[in-house]
């Protein structure tokens, strides 16, 4: 039974009693990219009642009209549902891309290739024209070139005077109009943000998308220019800073404190990086944004085979318990749901896998632990151990800013935490919070009166049952109180 239904009010559905149980409120969320196989409302709102928590427009492609109508799209469905979707736009940063051409131009193994920002006529040999003027002097720092993140592999031989670059095709293959070309271990030296960058955030500003994912982020200066931007324009949007080249790794800690939510952009990561270090890096930066108390995403082909099969492979089952294990507070779909055959079963697969490792998780040993930095996460540490051993099968919470179930997201608890709020962006910023379901309700000048509405309004919506252990807790006041409803 997909649950996101029996959460909604006035869209059309009649609840009854027995829609409002068994519903996986799984702790880690589900991310998933709109595009071709789900531009449609209904399908948009099938991916909801399937449990997309955050649906993610990709600005590297389609026209500003278009990610306009799926905000639209979004908001329509949003109307009147318990838990809301929330709304991520994703720059497209600074990609170097190859040019336009009316034929794929192929190349076969053992063939000496030449890159060049401008038309070479005289040119024997197969020409890639590149998007970018410093692709030569860029190209000094590394000795392989990637085309598509390593669809198509090429060893460096030459740098030459007038700006093109030789290299063998170590496979065989045909390179297209727009396809992502990269060049391992290079400080690539465009700007991260671009001017189509810059237009598309006043855009999400204006429009106060709730996430503004920025691509190809190298520093913390870079995180603190836009949110200039947004301070200037009174946007509430959070900024997530995608970790995509070894220079972000390398600057992880003042981007991490910059920014309001990290990802791991594994697909352009994984090119720039041996590939045998991403896991290791991934795991290091999950660490580093619990330490933080900031969300976590971990993103890019993690049901790939999906785009074409009904079903996963065992790798990537494997990949994405490992991401919930390790405690990621998202993960997140780009192909599967954008462009697969197969977008709901893929989100039905993703959340299958989140619920049954977080089941398991209690059995794996902890291997580490986090810190807490302040009194207040000291105390909210305190309550998700006391949620441990009380065997509580809920945390509900009443907040005003979000900041004490962010604390408690932080010490990852084992049960789901209910929060209720009374502003919509506090809402929106929850979503993506591990384990958190920010639902709206009016607040009473007694905090007593809004807790007990609020446990109400959850019970009819089978988000708690009543026969539930429940652990109850205030902003105002931190005491900790353990009920059974
Ligand atoms: C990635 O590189 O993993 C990523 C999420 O970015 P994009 O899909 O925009 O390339």
């Amino acid at each position: 039974m997909p649950f996101a239904n029996s959460l909604r009010m006035g869209y059309g559905v009649n609840m009854t009693t027995s829609q409002l149980f068994d519903i996986p409120l799984t702790r880690t969320k589900v991310i998933c990219t709109i595009g071709p196989s789900c531009w449609e409302k209904d399908q948009m709102a099938e991916l909801a009642d399937n449990g997309m928590n955050i649906a993610r427009l990709n600005f590297s492609h389609g026209e500003r009209k278009q990610h306009q109508e799926s905000i639209d799209k979004i908001h329509s469905i949003n109307e009147g549902r318990l838990l809301k979707v929330a709304i991520m736009q994703d720059t497209k940063g600074a990609e170097i891309r190859t040019g336009d051409v009316d034929e794929k131009v192929k190349v076969e193994v053992g063939d000496d290739v030449v890159f060049s920002p401008t038309p070479l006529p005289k040119e024997k040999r197969p020409v890639i024209i590149v998007s970018y003027d410093g692709f030569a002097k860029d190209a000094l720092e590394t000795d392989v070139i990637l085309i598509d993140n390593g669809e198509i592999y090429l060893e460096i031989l030459s740098v030459e005077k007038n700006g093109s670059v030789v290299a063998k095709a170590q496979q065989s293959g045909a390179i297209g109009s727009r396809r992502h070309i990269s060049l391992p271990g290079a400080d690539i030296d465009l700007p991260s943000i671009t001017e189509k960058d810059w237009e598309d955030i006043r855009f999400g500003a204006e429009q106060n998308i709730d996430y503004i994912a920025l691509s190809f982020v190298r520093t913390g200066a870079e995180v603190e220019s836009v949110r200039k931007l947004l301070k200037k324009l009174k946007s509430t949007s959070k900024l997530i800073s995608k970790i995509e080249t070894k220079k972000s790794v390398d600057n992880i800690q003042e981007i991490i404190e910059a920014s309001d939510a990290i990802m791991v952009a594994r697909g352009d990561l994984g090119s720039d990086l041996p590939f045998e270090q991403l896991p290791v890096v991934q795991d290091e930066i999950v660490c580093r944004c619990k330490d933080a108390g900031k969300p976590v995403i971990i993103a890019t082909q993690m049901l790939e085979s999906m785009m074409e099969h009904p079903m996963p492979t065992r790798a990537e089952v494997t990949d994405t318990a490992h991401a919930v294990s390790t405690g990621t507070d998202a993960t997140m779909l780009s192909g599967e749901t954008a462009a697969g055959i197969h977008p709901v079963l893929a989100l039905k697969a993703m959340k299958r896998i989140h619920k049954a490792t977080e089941a398991h998780l209690a059995r794996l040993e902890i291997v580490y632990d986090i810190r807490f930095s302040s009194r207040d996460e000291e105390e909210m540490d305190s309550a998700v151990k006391l949620a441990e051993e009380q065997e509580v099968d809920v945390i509900v919470l009443l907040s005003d800013t979000g900041r004490t179930a962010h604390h408690i997201a932080k010490f990852r608890p084992p049960v789901p935490l209910i929060c209720f709020v009374n502003d919509p962006v506090v809402q929106t910023e929850l979503t993506l919070v591990y384990g958190c379901y920010p639902i709206m309700i009016d607040f009473d000048e007694s905090d007593e009166v809004t807790m007990d509405n609020g446990v109400e309004l959850a019970l009819k919506y089978g988000l708690i049952q009543k026969s539930q252990r429940v652990l109850l807790l205030r902003d105002r006041a931190n005491k900790p109180e353990v009920v059974n409803l």
